[in-house]
Parts: C-alpha cells; sequence; structure tokens
C-alpha cells in the first residue's frame, strides 16, 4: 500500500489516473463511536472536545435536533436528560482520539486496496486516483462503501470527478441527497441537473471558499456555483 499525504512534491510521482474519488467518513467520531456501541445507531450523538468543553462532532440525529457545531456542552444538557425517552435523548461522549486514530488508519489502509495513489487529506478523508467507465466508477464507490463499512464498521460517502474540487462537491451531494446512496460520480449525472444543483448551492460551499471570500464573491454579483 501506498501512501501519500498532501505533499506538492508527490504530484509529479502520481500514476496517472483520469478521475479523482474523495471518500470521507460521515460524521466520523461519532461513526467510530458507534463501531463499537452499536446501541448509539439511530440515536443523537455528540461527541464533545476536550474536557468535555463543546460538541466537535453530531450525528446525523444530533443534527436534526438543531444542535450547531462548537455549541458549549453546558447549553445542551438538558437534552440528555433522563426525562426524555431513551432514542430522543442526546448521549454526550468525551472523545477519545485513541480510538479515532486507529479506525482512520485502518479505513486508509483499506482504501489503499483500491488505487495505487491515495493521499491523505484529513483524519477521516482521502483522495484515491481511479479510472474506468462511469458504469464502472459508481461500482467502485458501492465497492468502497460497503467495505469499509463491513470490515472498519463505518459509513462514508464517495464523490467521484475530474478534479479535487468536483469531486468534494460530488461527495458533499452524496451525502446530502439520498438519490445517490452515499455514492455520486460527477459526470453521471445529466448536466441540466448538475446546472440545477450547482445554482441551488451557494458559494461558500465551494471547497477552499471561506466567508471572507463569499462576501468578494457576491459584491462581485457571483452567489453560487453555476456561473
Ligand atoms: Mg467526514
Amino acid at each position: 500500500m501506498r501512501i501519500r499525504t498532501a505533499d506538492p512534491a508527490s504530484l509529479a510521482l502520481m500514476p496517472s489516473s483520469d478521475y479523482i474519488a474523495l471518500v470521507d467518513v460521515n460524521s466520523f467520531y461519532a461513526s467510530a463511536e458507534r463501531a463499537f456501541n452499536p446501541s448509539l445507531e439511530g440515536i443523537p450523538v455528540v461527541v464533545l472536545s476536550n474536557n468535555d468543553g463543546c460538541v466537535v462532532t453530531r450525528s446525523a440525529e444530533a443534527k436534526a435536533l438543531g444542535i450547531p457545531m462548537g455549541e458549549p456542552w453546558f447549553k445542551l444538557k438538558h437534552l440528555a436528560s433522563d426525562a426524555i425517552p431513551r432514542g430522543k435523548r442526546l448521549v454526550a461522549l468525551s472523545s477519545n482520539y485513541e480510538l479515532y486514530g486507529d479506525l482512520s488508519s485502518r479505513v486508509m489502509e483499506l482504501l489503499g486496496r483500491y488505487s495505487a495513489w491515495v493521499e491523505v487529506y484529513s483524519i477521516d478523508e482521502a483522495f484515491l486516483g481511479v479510472n474506468g467507465t462511469p458504469v464502472q466508477l459508481r461500482q467502485l464507490g458501492r465497492t468502497m462503501k460497503d467495505a469499509v463499512r463491513r470490515h472498519v464498521g463505518v459509513p462514508v460517502c464517495v464523490g467521484i470527478a475530474t478534479t479535487k474540487g468536483l469531486a468534494k462537491l460530488a461527495n458533499k451531494l452524496a451525502k446530502h441527497n439520498p438519490d445517490f446512496a452515499g455514492v455520486c460520480h460527477w459526470e453521471s449525472i445529466p448536466e441540466e441537473v448538475r446546472d440545477g444543483l450547482m445554482s441551488r448551492l451557494s458559494v461558500v460551499e465551494l471547497w477552499g471558499v471561506a466567508t471572507r471570500l463569499t462576501k468578494r464573491l457576491n459584491a462581485m454579483g457571483i452567489h453560487t456555483i453555476l456561473i
């Protein structure tokens, strides 16, 4: 297995690939906790920062409760009250970075089976060089998703496109649109649908575009990803 980090010098060494797959674990810390404690499946879970200060990860159910990222724990304690029935009651866990690091290594090692180059981008996401027809690429995405779920126990979404930025965008679509079932190959989406999706996404959703740049783009009359 070859794992390369985000080193620009390594780019020249990468075997050529027509496509880039971004594989990203959903709600990583919460999913990692669930991998070891299945009773946490389907209920709102948050993982707290060091010394249980504030929320660093929310499960989908916790997001649905409207809990913001970074919310201090003392403001949420009432949601974890025993008076609330289990299933609706918020479960808060102290972070366990050793566990997350271990699971991350297992995910990355497994992904190394599917590509000659894997660029680990963060603890829970990696870019992979991939090739194939649209059907093969979608199948590869599903295979990787199923393998990570089966062998490591955490859910991932896969976005596949010709650039890292579009792979990020495809991954976001895979995560937020149930129609994709967790795998989105950008070019498999009909062009008019892609345009519709992009026209509904704010530029702030673009990789590398932060709030400040968004304000500047908006001032120039650029509001959505579609230009
Ligand atoms: Mg993630």
